[in-house]
């Protein structure tokens, strides 16, 4: 490196980094490959990918529930690596909340620091004090089946920052509610998050979540790190075609000059016979073969005849301009695009 090189902007605090971390179970290929990856402080992260990709090892690691193979983990410069679960300043919700059933929700809250030997009075007050930061200190007495939902998050909430923690740990924290509970509870723990300043880590497989959710996402496969960016970035320049497809939406296509990826809103639809110009790309021949109402939009699915060969894409029509020129399967059309994006080999 050049030694009168210009000093660099000191990057933001990070409230977790993890370096060329790598976890490979007893006879397995590595479920976590070495990856780097910098969490700013008081950020809601989400870690996103398919199942068995990786991210709950990671998770796992962080929290100190699963050894380091090896590389580091640092919380606000601190290597975490080698620390036992309870000295991190890390604490984990699980999922479905894993609260205890025969306690009520003050004892439940209280649990840990019973564990750690804080006396009845004590550790009540402070368990009664969090209820309270939660809005639920006239429900203290419940039991988690006295609950709702989105009331057990809130003691479950309680109960991971009873020990301070620095960073919140969610494991699929939302996955076995229903889907109403869930998208009320997604947007409760997003305010907490805000409104606590701490920096949470959640995992997810669900795309949807993680756009709901995280200022960072970080869409991981095969124990590697596709993309790191904000929702936003991530699914408007999806980085690999990986990503293009996990994420959804988007259409890959094999333009013969590499592959973009194209929101399936972003395509441009014609009558094969039309004459006139489509689109800033040079247009593809293809055929209808399923089309779906889908109240506001209709989504068309067409066999595209693209330079590397037949590739299935869909098309988002606004339902007005597909009322105002219909398509049925088997038509012959043209496709073209007015925004693409390239995505690296
Ligand atoms: P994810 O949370 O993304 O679904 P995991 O981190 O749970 O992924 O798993 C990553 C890979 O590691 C998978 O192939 C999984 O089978 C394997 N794995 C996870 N936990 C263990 C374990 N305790 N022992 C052996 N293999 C494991
Ligand atoms: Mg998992």
């Amino acid at each position: 490196m050049d030694a009168v090189a210009p000093a660099q902007e000191p990057a933001p605090p990070a409230a977790v980094e993890l370096i060329a971390l790598t976890k490979r179970y007893a006879g397995g290929a590595a479920a976590v490959d070495g990856i780097d990856l910098r969490i700013a402080s008081g950020s809601y992260c989400c870690l996103l990918g398919p199942s068995g990709c990786g991210k709950s090892s990671t998770l796992r690691m962080i929290a100190g529930h699963e050894s380091v193979t090896s590389g580091d983990i640092l919380l606000e410069n601190r290597n975490i690596t080698d620390l036992p679960a309870a000295a991190r300043g890390t604490a984990m919700m699980f999922q479905s909340f894993a609260l205890f059933p025969h306690l009520s929700a003050l004892d439940n809250v209280a649990f840990s620091l019973k564990m750690k030997g804080v006396a009845k009075a004590e550790r009540h007050a402070k368990a009664q004090d969090l209820l309270e930061r939660v809005a639920m200190g006239h429900l203290a007495q419940r039991k988690p089946g006295e609950l709702s939902g989105g009331q057990q998050q809130r003691v479950a909430l309680a109960r991971a920052l009873i020990t301070q923690p620095r960073v919140l740990l969610l494991d699929e924290p939302l996955s076995a509610l229903d889907p109403f509970l869930r998208i009320q509870m997604r947007a409760e723990l997003r305010r907490w998050q805000k409104e606590l300043g701490l920096t949470f880590i959640h995992v997810t497989h669900s795309q949807e979540e993680a756009m709901a959710l995280a200022d960072t996402m970080v869409v991981m496969n095969h124990g590697l790190i596709e993309q790191v960016g904000s929702p936003h970035r991530i699914y408007n320049a999806p980085a690999t075609e990986f990503v293009a497809r996990f994420m959804g939406g988007h259409n890959v296509i094999d333009t013969g000059a590499g592959k973009v990826a194209v929101r399936n809103d972003c395509m441009l639809i014609a009558p094969a016979e039309a004459p006139a110009a489509l689109g800033a790309a040079a247009p593809i021949p293809a055929t209808i073969t399923d089309v779906e109402y889908q109240g506001t939009y209709v989504l068309l699915g067409l066999q595209a005849r693209a330079a590397s060969g037949p590739t299935g894409v869909s098309v988002m029509l606004p339902e007005a301009a597909f009322n105002s020129r219909p398509y049925a399967p088997g038509e012959d059309v043209r496709l073209s695009w007015n925004a693409a994006h390239p995505l690296a080999a």
